[in-house]
């Protein structure tokens, strides 16, 4: 093909002009609009000159209401040896122009599978239609030349061709587009006027149902009365699966046992249909589906956090067929939604979590791997490389009675465990609680951290850390966000590193005077809570109130104590700028301070158990701690 006319210059005119003029075709270009012609020419799609004579092939992309119309005219004036559309619907154009008594030999019906959410040709690529689907439907009478010139043109976009016959393919589009919007667009409509209530707990399953409906009704319009009748047929079949399951649900009511479990067969029916139809939905660049193993990951909702999970699969030598990200509900408004994350929904390990605030979930998902593989290499990459990835499920080959590419991993892993270790500083709580996180796969958080983080911002931003009123006002403006990897815990305030600035004795002085008001506690406790709520495998929390106050239904609770010269020692070597002696007056001091406030003080609880590490080796108490969580996760 030396010549081409694209007449309609929007997404799919343009992009295709732009393909031909690419592999060197000379195109010309026209719209209705004058206008959008000249700006596909400044694409570089080509000139939106008229052609001398006619040119090889002439491309109608006029939407579906007009397609036969532009297609007659052009017809009649002879512009081009071959003509074809790119209409969504087969059948009825070339009826139309049958109705017109044209000659149909020099016309070919097309449909390239491709297109984007946005239209117009500045939207417009080469490369749209790559690897995509393009219909060609041919019939008996179509001249050879004209098919050739289509595949040519099809090549030329890099498109995969696929012959089929119009109706058939007017009736393919129907089932797996045209009919499927208008389901997703009843599912979405009972929302409408739904409850604000109800409409809040919308999750992940409810916004797959309905994305589609969001699309401009005229648009479809067009398409849909293009194809009224195999669309028709469709919902035809859907109501009478609807009309089954309602009955079936109703039976369910029944107080009749036979009846009920006539009920549930129904109900059961439509559902395994339901799985043996999803199975069958192409996998990617429409290659037969295949069943990858699926790792869940929790993540902050934080910059460079899915970077992080893409180099921790390279570095694990894991190719990510696909990702897929699910939103919990519930972090609009919310100050920090970084923190939503842990708030939020049931983790991928059925653990339900908090108050129903919203988190991201990754599932990337490998290629299918044995047992030991590389899904399993995959979770080890990812827990050992990534501080801010919550957890990693264990992967799973899915199930075998409904597998699919995307299936999610349920819950095969141990119940979380929380562990609170409480105790006064330097009783070694930070070194015992990250060993002991660390040695059984469990997040650690230093509340400590925390707290020092927020007195940090206070005394940044000029707040009177002796006035409790001034720290109570400003208490919700930082933002504070933990990593709980416990081989590398972070500490950042609104996004600034602050792992070595609040381990300075100017905030260590004030940290007990912060720490004290109540408005202060409520917000790192709901913080605390969060973090807890979102660890997968569990969490070794360390502090002061853990075991009292933040989580009083913890699984283990430690409280370590010391001499306060063993204390001192530990702690002179830990804080910047301190001697034994000023830090021992220090550290009695802040006990004193932690131990006497009126919320939630540093206090030891009943079912606490105290141990004394004065002349205990860090070892020692690591070995003490894990041997509890063991035996309370084997239920000794
Ligand atoms: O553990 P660390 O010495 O870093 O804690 C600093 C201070 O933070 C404590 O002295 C205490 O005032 C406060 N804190 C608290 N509650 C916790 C943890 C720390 O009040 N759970």
């Amino acid at each position: 093909m030396r010549t081409a006319l694209v007449i309609g210059t929007g997404l799919i005119g343009t992009s295709a002009a732009l393909a031909l003029s690419q592999r060197g075709v000379a195109v010309h270009l026209a719209d209705h609009d004058p206008e959008q012609a000249r700006t596909a020419a400044a694409l570089g799609a080509g000139t939106d000159e008229a052609p001398d004579g006619p040119v090889d092939l002439a491309v109608v992309a006029a939407p579906p209401a007009h397609v036969a119309d532009v297609l007659a005219d052009a017809m009649r004036r002879g512009v081009a040896r071959g003509y074809i559309d790119v209409a969504s619907v087969k059948g009825g154009p070339r009826r139309e122009l049958q109705a017109r008594g044209l000659d149909l030999t020099p016309y070919l019906g097309t449909h390239p599978m491709s297109g984007r959410e946005k239209s117009g040709p500045l939207a417009a690529t080469g490369d749209l239609f790559e690897g995509r689907p393009w219909v060609l439907t041919p019939t008996r009478d179509t001249d050879t030349e004209v098919l050739n010139l289509a595949l040519e043109l099809v090549s030329h976009c890099r498109a995969v061709p696929v012959v089929m016959d119009a109706d058939a393919h007017d009736r393919a589009v129907a089932l797996v587009s045209h009919m499927p919007h208008l389901v997703s667009s009843m599912v979405a409509a009972r929302l409408e006027h739904a409850d604000e209530a109800a409409v809040r707990l919308c999750g992940q399953g409810i916004r797959d149902v309905t994305r589609i409906a969001a699309s401009d009704p005229r648009m479809w319009i067009d398409i849909l009365s293009a194809n009224p009748g195999p669309v028709a047929d469709l919902l035809t079949d859907v109501a009478a699966d609807l009309e089954e399951t309602v009955r079936a649900l109703r039976a369910l009511e029944s107080s009749d046992e036979h009846k009920r479990r006539e009920g549930a067969t129904g109900v059961e029916d439509v559902l395994r249909r339901g799985n043996a139809g999803q199975v069958r939905v192409p996998g990617k660049h429409g290659s037969a589906p295949r069943v990858y193993e699926t790792v869940a990951v929790l993540i902050d909702d934080q910059p460079g956090q899915l970077a992080r999970i893409f180099a921790d699969a390279e570095r694990a030598g894991v190719n990510i067929e696909d990702v897929r990200i699910e939103h919990a509900t519930g972090t609009a408004g919310r100050p920090h939604p970084a923190h939503g994350r842990a708030q939020g929904r049931p983790g991928p390990h059925g653990r339900a979590a908090g108050a129903g605030l919203g988190d991201p979930a990754v599932t990337p998902v490998s290629p299918p791997a044995p047992a030991g593989g590389e899904g399993v290499r995959m979770s080890e990459g990812f827990r050992g490389a990534s501080n801010l990835v919550r957890g990693v499920s264990a992967p799973r080959t899915p199930h075998p009675t409904a597998p699919g590419r995307c299936s999610s991993v349920e819950n095969g892993a141990a119940k979380p465990v929380i562990v609170a270790i409480d105790g006064p500083s330097g009783t070694g709580k930070s070194s015992t609680s990250k060993a002991v996180a660390a040695q059984l796969g469990l997040s650690y958080l230093d509340t400590g951290a925390q707290y020092r983080a927020i007195t940090w911002w206070m005394v940044n931003n000029g707040i009177d850390t002796a006035d409790p009123s001034a720290i109570a006002a400003a208490a919700a403006k930082p933002e504070i966000l933990s990593g709980t990897d416990p081989t590398e815990p972070t500490i950042t305030v609104d996004g600034v590193d602050v792992s070595g600035p609040i381990r300075e004795q100017d905030v260590t002085s004030k940290v007990s005077a912060v720490s004290a008001v109540p408005e202060v506690r409520a917000r790192i406790t709901e913080l605390q809570r969060a973090i807890a709520a979102s660890a997968v495998t569990g969490i070794v929390v360390e502090g002061r109130d853990i075991g009292t106050t933040v989580l009083p239904d913890a699984d283990l609770k430690i409280f370590l104590t010391a001499s306060p010269e063993a204390r001192a020692a530990r702690r002179s070597g830990e804080l910047k700028g301190a001697d034994l002696h000023t830090t021992r007056e220090a550290l009695i001091k802040r006990d004193a301070a932690d131990s006497s406030r009126k919320t939630s003080p540093l206090a030891k609880a009943d079912d606490a158990v105290e141990v004394d590490t004065t002349d205990l080796t860090l070892q020692q108490v690591v070995e003490c701690v894990v041997t509890l969580v063991e035996e309370k996760r084997a239920g000794k």
